[in-house]
């Protein structure tokens, strides 16, 4: 089962990805973090893309379709994979299509997590993760059980992403309804949009993605 997630910066797209991995088997497949590994290796084309993220900008559409097409035939994507945060254009959606087509593969459901943008600034400037195990966290949301110490892996070193202030959010949100939302209606004439209430406590969302992923 291969399936989507939606929505804009902070909406809890990688929260929640996580989850579904753990729960159901299928791979997550986040350009974020892919891209981030590329900045992480140093590379020339990291230094551009670094520049791009940080002013909260989307990266060329040919960059991120190259990625995504190498990874979702991986021998790890045999049950399936979880998109998380891709396609964020329609030229993506369209290039999705086609790929999965190519490879004789289909597309389940694309879940859209709704959210307040006033909320999300917060959301992302209280973001941190796991150096260690890359398990996310929230200052106010979600801290860890014991303090400084990682639920998931017991480590105690933790990041913050670059991007992730107040001033490149905006530019984040801007870019997702110029660019990304204009992709919900594409999906919901097909059929397969399922609107899930991404305002709601973070296990509350699970649950909801749970039984629509277990409908499914
Ligand atoms: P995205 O991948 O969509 O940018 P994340 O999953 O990283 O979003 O979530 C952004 C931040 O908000 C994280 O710090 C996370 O712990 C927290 N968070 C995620 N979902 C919720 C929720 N439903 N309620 C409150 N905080 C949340
Ligand atoms: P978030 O959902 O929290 O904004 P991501 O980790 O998904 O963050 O993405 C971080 C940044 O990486 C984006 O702001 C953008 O610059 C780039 N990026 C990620 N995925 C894509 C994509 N599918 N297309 C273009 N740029 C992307
Ligand atoms: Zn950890």
């Amino acid at each position: 089962m291969n399936i989507v997630l939606l929505g804009p910066p902070g909406c809890g797209k990688g929260t929640q990805a996580r989850r579904i991995e753990e729960n159901h088997g299928l791979k997550q497949l986040s350009t974020g973090d892919m891209l981030r590994a590329a900045v992480e290796a140093g590379s020339e084309i990291g230094t551009q893309l670094a520049e791009i993220m940080n002013e909260g900008q989307l990266v060329p559409d040919d960059i991120i379709i190259g990625m995504i097409s190498e990874r979702i035939s991986g021998p790890d994507c045999a049950q399936g994979f979880i998109l998380d945060g891709f396609p964020r254009t329609l030229v993506q959606a369209e290039a999705l299509d086609a790929m999965l087509e190519q490879k004789g593969l289909a597309l389940r459901s694309v879940i859209s997590l709704t959210v307040d943008d006033d909320a999300m600034v917060e959301r992302i400037s209280g973001r941190f993760t796991c150096a260690a195990c890359g398990a996310g966290y929230h200052d106010s949301f979600k801290p860890p059980r014991n303090p400084g110490r990682c639920d998931d892996c017991g480590d105690r070193t933790f990041s913050r992403r670059d991007d992730d202030n107040a001033e490149t959010v905006r530019h984040r949100l801007t870019a997702y309804h110029d660019m990304t939302a204009p992709i919900l209606p594409y999906y919901e004439g097909r059929g397969i949009l399922r609107p899930v209430d991404g305002m709601a406590a973070i296990d509350s969302v699970t649950a909801e993605i749970n039984a629509l992923v277990r409908a499914a």
